[in-house]
């Protein structure tokens, strides 16, 4: 018999913390904390694999599910003293959903499930207090008419302000019991006109209705997009929690609160929370009260004058400390808890891993490395790579003027400039057009997570750090400012105003999530640094890992850039791009156009030197550290002048007619230039130019050598090899140059030759192409073009449905496509080493930073990655994380 649901509560439970899998992350956490004796209600998780079985059999059950439910109910029953739908004794309960990875606000909580109009009226005689009983009704029929029968929930809302607008009351906790009783027959009224049928009173329908609707959510499109977003795949299913209520409704000793065990935005070793009194559930993230601090110190901070926890139940807030604490060192990781407070009486309702910034995560890692509860091996792993990526993003240069438009929250850091936008869907569409947008919303819903991840930032007008934006905005790394309460934010204008000012869509505005100020138009920035716990760690990283990493960069601020990222050397440096600067263009377009070798030569001569202060200055940027320099890569036909002006400077500087010019670059057309005359092809077809290349690098090696007295190691690479034999007679010809510049200088000079492997043949050649390759770079950007015959540049038209359609589960071009050209990656690398058992192995496309790239090419053996500059952290601790085996 296969076991579906598994029992929690008075101090013991049949889960454990590490069946997530099975129990989702919620249900594990709550089954770990009753078996640590914490004060959890009890209850049962109906487990992951009842959804998966749901899915895969047409939305039933398990045959046997409902006599293991009612088990389960029975435990509750016998532990709580209450029976559920009694009405003398009414058990109430919540219906939790649960998912393996944590999915804020995608699956609706029902509370206080189980009441009726019976008992309702028991729970009123029980608690002596109608009032509680009532608001409990409501928000039943509220949150169950929303999320189970799926009756538009502002329905409700509008009964509830028409019901405080007739009392002349501001807050919910201040309607009477009387009133309360009124409303929930009209609530009542709303569920029958809206269906047809009246809310159903039998607690036990009420149980399966609401877990239907659990399961049902898991294939929401709001669900299935934050799935996608995060790599959750579907298989995994959600779980369902089945818990007896706790009130924090029961009047002034009562509340609901939430806390980090640390701070979230900053990683600060500080109880950091939010509560209110008297209030159920989400109230507090909600936003329909303010909440209050949990300690002294965060209400300072936050100049709030509303009391702390701390301050009014110093008992209770002193269990919860002790808790929170026992929870750290049980789980060693930074908590986010969900409590509730029943009359003085302190309940657990949740613990997990807090979401955090990178910023708080590289100082929680250290502190707790500092604090002896974690290893550094541990604090590195703890990392996740990309998350880097908000650190290495420039900030507002302090000294910039600046004109603040309002100040809210610093709810996740980073600073971005955007054009406003006022709906998750304009957001999600001009980002899709390349704008940077920032999302400007009263508050956000489960339903913006679209616009959220394709806006640059987020800001907000109401809700505190809990409020959906704050967390959604942290997990997902966009900087947020939450609950600005001075914008005044105009959805039918368009506009939002604050402080005599007015900005409307498409108006550019900059906003800080760091310090909470939004600012009129684009405010100056500076670049990032890393020092501190980052620096501490990248420390640990670098003793750990095996890979070198490298930076692909042509220009001296890259080169300088990256070395103070850590870079190790220059993995890609392409020439051409220093074709196209400012004067030079002109020659390079002499060169091309030129008809024969001669003129060809000329026109190379006057590029030399320019070519040659090029990589000086790299060599002496880059102190002896390797340096791979690219030989001429694209088609020629991308340097050709394409306006009238840019034809007559060609003309003029090569003495040449405009028809011939014209003629030429006519001749020079391609029909599919990616797979045309490029790479060493052209090395091929002009020699000269390859000539005059290595001739400048070898030149400013010498040069560089003798300035620094540190010689200098080139690394010639030729691009595009397909055919051992275009490598070997390219070789000569470099072998030669360096020849000539070392018999013209005196000077030794020690460099090595390779290729770049980045097409299908050269890899399946790998064995032949090492006789003259002394290192292969893996172009894998080509390479993915190649193998999969799709150009990168026009994939986007289509990629979307493939990984829509489950075709291909990832973007080949942003994450290495392991299974075929990792294969070719494997193949070419083990055939050069049968050649060459010491080749050089390295990776130069776009992958080179990406971290599950980085992981494969610490498996498949390579010797470094290479990756832009402000991805080189990133790729140092994912490939210490690949040394670790993460
Ligand atoms: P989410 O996954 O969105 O965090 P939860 O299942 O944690 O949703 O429920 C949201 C809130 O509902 C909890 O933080 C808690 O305040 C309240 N809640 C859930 N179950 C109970 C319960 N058994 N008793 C009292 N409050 C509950
Ligand atoms: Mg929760
Ligand atoms: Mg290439």
């Amino acid at each position: 018999m296969t076991q579906w649901v598994y029992g929690f509560g008075d101090g013991k439970a049949e889960g454990r913390a590490d069946m997530r899998e099975l129990l989702g992350g919620k249900g594990a956490n709550l089954a770990e904390m009753s078996n640590l004796g914490l004060p959890v209600p009890p209850g049962f998780t109906i487990t992951t694999e009842v959804c998966t079985f749901y899915y895969a059999n047409g939305q039933t059950y398990p045959g046997d599910l409902q006599a293991q439910i009612d088990a389960g109910l029975k435990q509750i029953e016998q532990i709580t003293g209450m029976v559920f739908g009694d009405p003398s004794k009414p058990l109430l309960v919540s219906v939790r959903s649960g998912a393996r990875a944590s999915m804020p606000g995608m699956m609706d909580t029902v509370l206080n499930l189980g009441l009726n109009d019976e008992t309702v009226e028991g729970l009123a005689k029980a608690a002596d207090d109608r009032r509680f009983a009532y608001d409990s009704y409501r928000r039943f029929i509220q949150m169950y008419g929303d999320v189970v029968l799926e009756v538009d929930h502002s329905l409700f809302e509008e009964a509830l302000q028409i019901m405080k607008e007739r009392k002349g009351v501001s807050l919910d906790t201040e309607l009477a019991a009387s009133d309360l009783e009124k409303l929930v027959e009209e609530y009542k009224k709303v569920v029958a006109d809206q269906l047809g049928r009246p809310f159903p009173q039998d607690p036990r329908e009420q149980l399966k209705g609401a877990i239907g609707a659990v399961f049902g959510s898991w294939m929401t499109a709001r669900a299935v997009t934050y799935r996608r977003l995060n790599g959750i795949p579907e298989s995994w299913g959600t779980a369902v929690n089945v818990q007896a209520m706790v009130f924090g409704n029961m009047g002034d000793t009562s509340a609901t609160g939430v806390a980090f065990t640390r701070n979230p935005s900053t990683g600060e070793r500080r109880l950091y929370g939010e509560y209110l009194v008297n209030a159920q559930g989400e109230d507090v993230v909600a936003g329909i009260r303010t909440p209050q601090h949990l300690t002294l110190a965060g209400k300072e901070e936050h100049g709030s004058d509303l009391p702390a926890m701390e301050e009014v139940m110093p008992e209770v807030f002193g269990q919860l400390v002790d808790i929170q604490n026992r929870l750290e060192s049980h789980y060693r990781d930074m908590q986010d808890i969900e409590f509730t407070v029943q009359q003085g009486r302190l309940w657990m309702l949740q613990t997990r891993s807090g979401k955090r910034t990178a910023g708080a995560a590289l100082r929680i890692a250290v502190d707790m490395v500092e604090e002896k509860l974690i290893s550094e091996s541990e604090a590195v792993r703890r990392i996740e790579p990309q998350s880097l990526d908000q650190l290495l993003h420039p900030r507002l240069d302090p000294d910039a003027p600046r004109t603040v438009l309002a100040r809210g929250l610093p709810a996740s850091p980073g600073a971005v400039s955007g054009k406003v936008v006022f709906s998750a869907d304009e957001a999600e569409a001009m980002a899709q057009k390349g704008e940077d947008v920032i999302l400007v919303r009263i508050e956000t819903s489960p339903e913006d997570i679209h616009g959220m991840h394709a806006a640059r930032g987020i800001v907000t007008s109401r809700g505190g750090m809990t409020s959906h934006a704050a967390v959604v905005a942290r997990g997902m790394g966009r900087p947020c400012v939450a609950g600005a309460g001075e914008l005044r934010i105009d959805y039918k204008a368009q506009t939002l105003s604050a402080r005599d000012k007015t900005v409307s869509k498409g108006e550019t505005i900059t906003m800080d999530g760091s310090t909470g100020e939004v600012m009129l138009g684009a405010v100056a920035t500076i670049q990032p640094k890393v020092s501190g716990d980052f620096a501490k760690l990248m420390v640990w990283a670098d003793g750990i890992r095996r890979l070198k990493v490298r930076t692909n960069a042509e220009t001296p601020a890259d080169a300088e850039a990256a070395i103070k990222f850590g870079a190790e050397g220059i993995g890609l440096c392409r020439t051409e791009h220093m074709f196209f600067d400012g004067e030079r263009i002109i020659a390079v377009r002499e060169m091309i156009m030129a008809e024969d070798e001669a003129g060809r030569r000329a026109a190379l001569a006057k590029i030399l030197p320019m070519q040659r202060e090029d990589f000086a200055a790299l060599f002496r940027i880059m102190a002896g550290l390797p340096v791979t320099i690219r030989l001429l890569d694209p088609p020629l036909h991308e340097f050709l002048p394409r306006t009238d002006e840019e034809m007559r400077e060609v003309a003029a500087a090569s003495g040449k007619s405009m028809d011939m010019v014209r003629h030429r670059a006519l001749q020079l057309h391609e029909s599919n230039p990616m797979l045309g005359h490029r790479g060493c092809r052209l090395g091929i077809s002009y020699p000269e130019i390859y000539e005059m290349q290595a001739r400048a690098i070898f030149e400013a090696a010498v040069e560089i050598g003798k300035e620094t007295g540190n010689p200098v190691v080139p690394e010639v690479m030729i691009p595009l090899v397909g055919m051992p034999k275009e490598l070997e007679l390219l070789k000569e010809v470099v072998d030669r140059v360096a020849g000539e510049v070392q018999a013209a200088s005196g000077v030794h000079i020690d460099y090595l030759v390779g290729t770049m492997i980045e097409l299908p043949r050269a890899a399946l050649m790998a064995r032949e192409i090492a006789k003259s390759a002394e290192f292969f770079s893996f172009g894998t950007n080509d390479l993915t073009q190649t193998t999969f015959g799709i150009s990168r540049d026009d994939s986007s038209s289509f990629l979307d449905a493939y990984q829509r359609r489950g075709i291909l589960e990832k973007d080949p071009f942003v994450s290495l496509d392991v299974d075929g050209v990792g294969e070719l990656v494997k193949i070419a690398a083990e055939r050069g080493r049968q050649t060459r058992p010491d080749i050089k192995l390295g990776i130069c496309g776009e992958h080179g930073g990406d971290p599950q790239s980085v992981m494969f090419c610490h498996e498949a053996g390579l010797d470094y990655v290479s990756c832009s500059p402000y991805r080189v952290p990133i790729a140092r601790l994912a490939a210490a994380q690949a040394a670790i085996g993460k």
